[in-house]
Formats: C-alpha cells, structure tokens, sequence
C-alpha cells in the first residue's frame, strides 16, 4: 500500500485527518460505554502520543529526515488502529485486536523511513499490546470477580433464607403464645369448637359469663348452655362457617347463667382448616352485652316512656296515633283521642311543693290506668296534661269520657293530705278523617281549651268551628294583655242572699273576658294562664280597684249596703305591695273597709304561713274580712280554719252538687257547716243551683248561698235593678231556673235578664 504524498503548497490535508480525528474524538466521547469505546479510546490515545512525538520530537533531530507524507502515515496509523479497535473490539474480541494493530504496524514495517520511527512504532505496538493483555486480564479479574460475587450472593441468599425459616419458626411460636395468652386472659369468653361442634378449649372468662366450670364445658356443645330459641339460628352460623360459605360470623345470642340469669353475648367467630383445607376448629369469641342491653334497654325506655309515671311519653304516643290511624284508614272504625288536665293541679304544686304535685301525678296515673284498656295507650303528655288514645271504640266518647271523669271523684290522698281534682277534656274523635298527627294534636289541645273556657270538669269534643275560637295560650295571653284597660274586661258581681231572709249581703266580683272574635272566656282559663306570668297582678289590681268603686256606689233603701267579695290569686297573695294596693283602693273608692271581703283559696292561704299570718293580721286591724274560697276542696283539715281565722267560709260548689244524692257528700256538708257555726264563721254554699239545694242547705244551717239559682254575675246596672227589688220581687224568676249542666253554665245571663226584667 503506497500513501499518496500532497503536495505541500497546497491547503494541508493534515489539517483534514486532525478534523477527522477531532470527530472521531468527539463521537466516541458520546458512543455508548462499553468495551468498544474502551478500546478505542486506549486506541486513540496511543495513536496520539506516537504523532505527538513524531510531530515535536523528530524536528530535534534534524538528521532524521521526516518527510510529511512519512508524517501522514503516522497519522494515519491511530486512525486506521482506532477505527479497526472501536469497530472490532467490542465484537469481536482480543485476538482480532492484534490482527487490527498488526496490519497497519506491518505497513509501516514494510515501507522504513527511519530507524526511530521503527523503534517507535514497535514501542507503540508494544503499549498498545501491553495495554491489550492488561486488559485481558482485567477481563478476567473482572469475570472472576463476579463469579465470587454471584457465589456471594448465593451464599448470602441461602443464609438469607434460612434465617427467614428460623423468623418465621419463632414468628409462629411467638404467635402461638400470643394466641394462647390472647385466648387464657381474654375479657371476652372464648371458646374453641372442634369438628363435632363440641368445646375443646374454653378460657377463664367464658366460664365466668355463664357461671360453670371448665369440666361442666369441654366435650358439650355450647347450644346446651343457650337459651333454647337461639340454638337453631346458632346452628345455621356454624353450617355456615363449615361449609366455608362465608369467612366469619357475627350475631347476638343468649346463654342462660347456672344461677337462670340471660347473657346476652355479642358472638363473632371464624372457622380454620386442616392442611387438607378441611374444616377443623372454630374459634368464637363471646363479649358479655347483658349490661349494655339492660342500659340500652332503660334508654329506651326513657326515650319513650315518662319516667315519673311510667306512661308512654310524646313520642311513642305519636308512634301509635300513626299506627292507629293507618289502622282505621285501613280497616275502618272509631278511635278517639282524649287530651286530660287536672283543673287544680298548680295549686298543689304551689302549695305542696312539686314532691307532692309528682305523687300526685302518679296516683292519677294509675287511677287511669285502671280505667283504661290495656292495649290502649295512654301518654303522659307534659305537666299535669294526659293523652288517652281509646282504640276501636264500641260506644260513645262521651261513655269513655264519662269512664275518665268517674276516677277523679274520690278525693287523692298523697302524703297524707286529701287532694281534690277535677279534670277538663278535650276529645277529637276520629273516623276515617285523614288528618296527621300535629292536626290531630293541635285539635285535641283546642277542644280541651274550649272545655276549660266553659269551665272546670267538663268534657268537650273538637269541631271544625272550634278553631276560629279557640287559641294558642300563647296567643291568649297576649291578648289578654291588649285587653286590660280596655272594655273588654270587666267585672260582674253575683249575689251572695242571706238563706234565711233571702236577702242580698253582698257580690262576688268576679272577672269577665269578652274577646273580640273568640266570644266570652272563662275566668277558669285565663286567671290560671295570667297566673303564670305576672299579668296577675294587674289583672288582680283592676279587679279589686273596680269592685271597690263599684261596691262604693251600691246603696240600699234600708239595712246595710252589700259588701263586696273580691278574689285573690295565690301570686297576689304573696305580693308585697298588696297591703298598700288594698289601703288605696279602699281610700280612693271611698268603700268603708268592713264592706270589703277578700277571696282567698285554702292553697293561698297555706303556700306561706308567715306571710298569710302578717297579711291576715293587718287585714284584721283594717276591718276588712277574709273569705275563705272552694272550701272543702281538700288542701286543707278543718284544723287550718282555727289557724287563719277566716270570717266566711264558702263551701266549695261540687258539695253541693254531690249532696243532691250521695249521703257522704251531706254528712260532709253537715260536718262542715256545723263545724263553722262553732267556729262562729259565716258558712256560705257555693253553686247552689235548685231548690232542692237549697232547702237541704237552709235545712242544715246554712246562712250564705250563692247560686245560679239566684243570679249569675251580673252586671253593675244589673245589680241596681236587684237592689232597688223588693225581696219577693228579686227571686221571682227563681223557680223556672235550673242550671245543672257544666255547658250551660255560661247561659245562665239568661235568668239574669229575666232578672232584671222582673221589675
Ligand atoms: P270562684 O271564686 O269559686 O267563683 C265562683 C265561680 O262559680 C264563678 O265562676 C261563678 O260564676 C261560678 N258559679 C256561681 N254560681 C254557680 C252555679 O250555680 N253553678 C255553677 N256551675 N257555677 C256557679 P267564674 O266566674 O267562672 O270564676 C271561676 C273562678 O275564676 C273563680 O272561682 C275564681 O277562682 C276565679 N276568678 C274569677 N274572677 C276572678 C278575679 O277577679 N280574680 C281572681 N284572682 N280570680 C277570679
Ligand atoms: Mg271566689
Ligand atoms: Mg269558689
């Protein structure tokens, strides 16, 4: 091979081949690594160093003649070397490395320009060769290296192994231990069923739960511990899990204690097979839930019964109304709701205190319960209210209500006192109305209002017209705030007659409510509601400033003007400014005092014995008397009278009425009276209504009575009318009325008219 010579004034083609070595620099620099590019760059690098001293050596020796074209070869040398080593190195191995550097070593043997350039291109060789069998044997260091690195490995892994065995060894003795103490000490009973179901295992706490010792346990089944209805639903858990159907199992079931007690057991158990993936043992775990039960149990109680009475509460009350309603919808038939309110029960709790009011309240509860079936429901509804749902009535309401009314007649006794009570009703009786619940509610509470309006002890069903008249109390007190000072209030005076001449004493004042659109309200409705609020008060002021001027105004043609009977409330009893009130009205209506009686209820007199003590006391100095109101109605012995001093007593109206055909009511009302005269107290009867009445009550001694059979309250310009009458004049009217039904009450304005009217 004969390299041409350039011409050396031409562009220097060493210029060309140092690019192309540049380029091939800069390639290999960026070819991936690897054997290859190992080569070559060892390639490279000794192909530079030769022309590097060939380039700046041999121009020192100046003998040595170098051609350029000698110089190219040289050049040429690492080029053709490199690119041979890169290109065959790393394919093709050592040994066709050395053909690679001996072909071009052989050229340039071959054509010998110089001695040195021969000893240098041997020398170069010589690295190059040197270099090779280095790396040969770095290869085989390297291979040798990791094959000590894969037995290394090997090692390593198979020690790793068999310290994993080892773990796993302990691992599972420690989970053994783990399971054993978790099982022994377990607060929750365990037990383990082998493949017959029977106990094989049972711990310390499950022997506890249900009171029998390990031996009693092991080899039985624990369905002979159960409580014989939960065997079968057990028995499917256990088919179950053996049949692999489902992985565990979670119920409630019930083990009977040795001493008969329930257990009430929250069960979850799992099943574990055999190597074979056979069933083999089950292990259940049994937490006590009796306690939890019995709590949940008292919760729900709590959530649905009252706990004072032990009745159903609001909302299981409303649960039934819903299901009874469904039902008559359903089925048909007449169910009746009946909403019951003691009329007198604030009295004993203002009296008594609330420890008498609950006992109370107990007592009618069972007194209900006594009269009402048991499978209906009856619903402590708040305070002293009761829901009474009567399902599938057969008779009236009126029947039901009747039933109800009759178990209040006999007077309670609670802590040793005799507590009187009647009770007001309101019905809404349901046929296949679709009304909800809070209509049916809301109804009932407007009937039972409509019944307190027409006065205490009376029963009323719900009509549709109802609810224009009747309102909240909410609403009602508001309105009868708006109302005073207005003529809508206002009082009205019943005759009291002397029974033996038949002559007027003196006037009840009583208070009269004339609502613009809900008509007249009874007094037994609103006083209790103002009484709640201190609107009593006020209410009380204007009641005893009216009567007193009005009272001031009454005059007679002979005798003694009539007193006045104003009522108090048990809250203005206890006001402090009522002996200053008194003092004003009497100074500004100009009424002598002993013309003035007040009114006060055996409650009011007892709720605060010093107080009533120094209030009655300067009431006596003043001369103006004191009334002792609903006598009888049993808040108080006869002994009380003796403490207070009272100078009339008005026996209550529902003696009266019951001494009309109940001999123990008239041996009563004689013990009372007699009992008064004694005591040298005006006896007056309250409510007489007939003859009859009337002449028993003459009969018995009876100086005061006060009645429909008289008057009802009448007006002021009435009472003129009454007084100017002459006596037989003045009851001419007397023996056409009768007034003896509760709703008739408020007619009884009618016998007034005639009254007024009379002369
Ligand atoms: P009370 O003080 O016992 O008044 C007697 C009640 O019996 C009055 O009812 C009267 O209308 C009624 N009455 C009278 N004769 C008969 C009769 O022959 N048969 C029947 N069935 N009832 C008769 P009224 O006016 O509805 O008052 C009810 C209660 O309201 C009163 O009972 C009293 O406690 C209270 N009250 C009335 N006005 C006032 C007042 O101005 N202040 C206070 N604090 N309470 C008042
Ligand atoms: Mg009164
Ligand atoms: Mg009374």
């Amino acid at each position: 091979m004969s390299p041409s010579i350039p011409e050396r004034t031409a562009p220097d083609p060493r210029d060309d081949l140092r690019g192309a070595v540049r380029d091939l620099v800069v390639n290999l620099a960026h070819a991936p690594l690897g054997e290859g590019r190992f080569w070559a760059v060892q390639a490279m690098v000794i192909g530079l160093f030769v022309v590097h001293l060939v380039t700046t050596i041999a121009p020192i020796h100046h003998a040595i003649p170098v051609s350029d074209s000698t110089i190219d070869l040289l050049l040429f040398i690492p080029i053709v070397y490199g690119g041979a080593a890169f290109g065959l190195v790393g394919s093709l191995g050592a040994s066709l490395t050395g053909i690679a550097l001996t072909v071009p070593m052989q050229l340039l043997m071959d054509h010998p320009t110089s001695e040195i350039w021969q000893e240098w291109a041997v020398l170069a060789t010589t690295v190059v060769v040197a270099i090779q069998v280095g790396h040969h044997y770095e290869v085989e260091r390297r291979q040798r290296e990791l094959l000590r690195q894969v037995e290394r490995t090997k090692v390593e892994s198979e020690l790793r192994a068999l310290r994993i065995d080892a773990e796993s060894q302990r691992a599972l003795a420690r989970r053994d231990a783990l399971f054993r103490d978790a099982f022994e000490n377990n607060t929750s009973g365990m037990y383990l069923l082998d493949r017959d179901g029977h106990m094989s295992d049972v711990n310390r706490a499950f022997c506890e739960m249900i009171g029998r010792s390990e031996d009693e346990l092991l080899g039985h089944s624990p369905d002979a511990f159960r409580l014989n209805e939960d065997v079968m639903v057990a028995e499917e858990h256990r088919r179950r899990l053996t049949s692999g159907s489902i992985a565990r199992v979670h119920y409630t079931t019930r083990f009977v204690h040795r001493d008969g007690r329930v257990i009430f057991g929250e069960l979850a158990a799992a099943c574990l097979n055999d190597e074979q993936g056979e069933p083999e043992t089950i292990v259940a775990s049994v937490r006590d839930a009796t306690d939890e039960r019995a709590l949940l149990a008292e919760l729900e109680h709590q959530a649905l019964y009252d706990p004072l009475t032990g009745l159903a509460n609001r909302t299981l009350f409303e649960d039934r109304l819903s299901r009874s309603r469904a039902l008559v919808a359903r089925e048909g038939g007449t169910n009746a709701i009946f909403l019951l309110d003691l009329d007198d029960f604030k009295g004993v709790n203002d009296t008594f205190g609330h420890h008498v009011g609950d006992q109370l309240l107990v007592e009618f509860a069972r007194r209900m319960e006594r009269v009402t079936r048991a499978s209906d429901t009856l619903c402590r509804f708040g305070g002293d209210e009761f829901l009474y749902l009567a399902q599938g009535i057969t008779g009236s309401y009126e029947e039901v209500a009747y039933r109800l009314l009759s178990a209040v007649h006999e007077p309670f006794t609670v802590a040793g006192t005799s507590l009187e009570q009647r009770m007001s009703i309101g019905v809404v009786v349901l046929d296949g109305e679709s009304m909800d619940n809070d209509e049916l509610l809301r109804n009932v509470d407007t009937a039972l209002y409509e019944a307190k309006r027409r006065g205490k002890g009376t029963v009323v069903r719900f009509t549709n017209d109802m609810h224009d008249r009747a309102s909240s109390r909410y609403e009602l007190l508001r309105d009868l705030r708006a109302a005073l000072g207005t003529d809508q209030l206002m009082m009205k005076y019943q005759p009291l007659v002397d029974l033996a001449s038949d002559e007027v004493v003196g006037f009840e004042a009583l208070m009269r409510w004339q609502h613009p659109s809900k008509g007249a309200i009874a007094p037994d409705l609103f006083i209790p509601l103002a009484e709640q609020t201190d609107l009593i008060v006020a209410l009380g002021e204007f009641a005893l400033r009216e009567a007193t001027t009005t009272a001031a105004s009454w005059t007679v043609k002979h005798g003694r003007a009539p007193y006045v009977s104003v009522n108090l409330s048990t809250n203005q009893f206890r006001d402090p400014n009522l002996l200053a009130l008194v003092d004003e009205a009497l100074r500004t209506s100009g009424l002598d005092p002993d013309r003035l009686v007040l009114e006060i209820t055996e409650r009011a007199a007892l709720a605060d014995t010093v107080q009533v003590a120094t209030v009655l006391a300067h009431f006596e100095d003043r001369g103006v008397r004191l009334a002792l109101d609903d006598f009888g109605t049993g808040y108080s012995s006869l002994s009380h009278i003796t403490r207070l001093h009272p100078h009339i007593i008005k026996i209550d109206r529902s003696f009266i009425v019951a001494a009309d055909d109940d001999v123990a009511s008239r041996a009563l009302l004689d013990a009372m009276i007699s009992l008064g005269r004694r005591l040298q107290l005006t006896v007056l009867a309250e409510g007489i209504e007939t003859e009859t009445q009337l002449t028993y009550l003459r009969g018995l001694g009876c100086e005061v009575g006060q009645g429909y059979l008289f008057a009802p309250a009448l007006s002021n310009d009435e009472v003129a009318t009454l007084l100017r009458a002459s006596t037989s004049e003045r009851w001419s009217a007397r023996t056409t009325t009768h007034a003896t039904a509760p709703g008739n009450r408020n007619r009884r304005n009618a016998s007034a008219t005639r009254l007024s009217h009379s002369k």
